[in-house]
């Protein structure tokens, strides 16, 4: 389960591979990608407005909604990296450090 492990996961998460039109458990995730297709994977829990996905900090892009603690979504529109920890410039939040193998939410989008 460490390979899924994250700091930022809320209670009653559910997931599902959009590709694969199936719900998943938690043994058919890896890095967060469904195990049969690879696909991300869609997460959804109670306290969520919208379904999100997560990233590793290095595959976010300046594109991506970020969910910040308020749980709400944040537009990002730079990243920066400096020795290993990523630095995402958020709108109308401020800057967010994370180093580069935690896992950061996201809003779910096909991509
Ligand atoms: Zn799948």
């Amino acid at each position: 389960m460490t390979r899924i492990m994250t700091t930022h996961s809320f209670d009653g998460e559910t997931y599902k591979c959009y590709e694969c039109d199936k719900i998943l458990s938690e043994s058919q995730i890896e890095e967060w990608r469904c195990v049969f297709c690879r696909y991300r994977v869609s997460i959804d829990a109670p306290s969520l407005s919208r379904r999100i996905m997560r990233k590793y900090a290095h595959e976010v892009t300046f594109n991506n909604m970020i969910l910040m603690s308020d749980t709400k979504f944040y537009e990002i529109y730079k990243v920066e990296e400096k020795k290993g920890i990523f630095q995402f410039n958020i709108k109308g939040f401020g800057k967010y450090k994370q180093s580069s193998d935690d896992w950061v939410n996201c809003l779910f989008e096909d991509e």
